[in-house]
């Protein structure tokens, strides 16, 4: 990576810690000079010349989300969002990282703070304008990198640490908790004066979501409780619970899976729109198709029969910081959504119309996997009789409930069940 054609200056007295032109990334012997740039009069440094020097590596998401994934720490931003996310912690930043010309750059505050209290053995030298590595790189009970570095870095020679600058590597006992219940988080979409979608298209409407989905939501609890499973449910009547209330419910009791429960209905009254049916299952991301949205923008209309008092304030920061712990469970969700979604073809009469993808408010607030399953069209007439039907209600909750076992038994045997 060539990166010193960069234009380095000589920062003004703004920032906390006086910035050089570059930095020195001190490995041992091995070093790497990274250049610090000013923009808007701010000295910042680009995060992928960063992370190639320091053996770690920039994952670049979706949204402007990134990760710096270094040998022992990750840490989340966001471009234009002056916060970091550390596991569950969420430190300020002085200067929001930001995308310029492709590229992300960080506010040199996060190589004189950050990264030296946060990124896992690394100290800064002011004087020296040096970020050393003050740990060794073979911290076995470290929590396995999820990326490796890219092998031209890896295959670096790297001597280990002098001991006039070793320190003793900080080795904090492993965090373990007993193998606990999982707990999870059940929630029937809409309530009360929210209804949900009504059907079926073409007649007298008989069929309401919200008592499908409170039906098959109770249902689901009683199975998953005789399978040694915690259950809360966010609502257990007919009443309306807010949609960043259910996240807030779930997050509170801290559940280990949360799974919101609805029927679908097509974007038009139309006679094509009355033959729509099928299964699907979401979990949250960006909504990616047309009918994605549609889905996204039919179940967050919620939100206009939510009061005041317990709707979400809208409050960007508390957005930022969910959004943020929601990303985390991206991958976990995706998997999740996959195993209810495949488990639902041994019943559901289908067809099969996939694992989707939108930017559900309710899947918003919970910092847990989240996935909302769409158990087929209350709009269409044969598939409202089907979901209405107490034994095949009682068939869809005995095939999810499997799933979620499956799934939480696979989450434990792949973290180790070390948390
Ligand atoms: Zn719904």
């Amino acid at each position: 990576m060539i990166a010193l054609v960069l234009v380095a200056q000589i920062i003004g007295a703004s920032a906390n810690t006086p910035a050089p032109t570059f930095i020195v990334v001190r490995d041992g012997q091995l070093t790497t000079s990274v250049p610090v740039t000013i923009n808007n009069g701010e000295p910042s440094v680009r995060a992928d010349v960063l992370m190639k020097a320091m053996k770690g590596m920039l994952i670049t998401s979706t949204n402007l989300h990134f990760t710096l994934a270094l040998p022992r720490a990750r840490m989340d931003l966001i471009d234009g969002i002056p916060f970091a996310k550390l596991d569950t912690l969420t430190v300020p930043l002085t200067r929001a990282p930001q995308v310029r010309g492709g590229q992300l750059y960080l506010p040199f505050q996060f190589v004189s703070e950050v990264i030296p209290r946060y990124g896992g053995g690394y100290s800064y030298d002011i004087a020296q304008g040096e970020l050393r590595t003050s740990a060794p790189n073979s911290v076995v009970s470290a929590p396995a990198p999820r990326i490796t570095p890219s092998p031209s870095v890896a295959s670096a020679p790297a001597p280990r640490v002098s001991p006039s600058a070793a320190q003793p590597p900080v080795r904090k006992p492993p965090v373990t908790k007993p193998p606990a219940r999982k707990l999870v988080v059940i929630d029937a979409g809409h309530g009360g004066p929210d209804r949900g979608m009504t059907g079926p298209i073409g007649t007298a409407p008989w069929f309401t979501e919200k008592d499908v989905t409170l039906s098959v939501a109770m249902k689901l609890a009683t199975v998953l409780r005789a399978r040694g499973v915690d259950v809360l449910m966010t609502r257990t009547s007919d009443t309306l619970i807010a949609l960043s209330d259910r996240g807030r419910i779930a997050n509170s009791n801290h559940g280990d899976v949360f799974i919101s429960i609805h029927c679908n209905a097509p974007g038009s009254n139309t006679a094509a729109g009355a033959r729509e049916h099928g299964f699907e299952t979401y979990f949250l991301a960006e909504a990616k198709t047309e009918d994605e949205r549609r889905v996204q923008d039919m179940e967050n209309e919620s939100v206009k029969f939510e009061t005041g008092a317990n709707a979400s304030k809208g409050d960007p920061l508390s957005f930022i910081i969910t959004d943020m712990a929601q990303n985390e469970h991206l991958r976990e969700s995706s998997d999740l959504a996959q195993t209810i979604q495949q488990g639902l073809i041994d019943v559901h009469p289908g067809p099969n119309r996939g694992v989707q993808q939108a930017n559900f408010a309710v899947l918003r607030g919970s910092y847990m996997p989240a996935v909302l399953i769409e158990i087929g069209f209350g709009s269409n007439q044969s598939e409202a009789t089907y979901l209405s039907d107490q034994s095949n209600q009682r068939a869809l909750a005995r095939n999810i409930a499997e799933s979620i076992v499956a799934y939480l038994a696979h989450y434990e045997s792949r973290i180790g069940g070390a948390r």
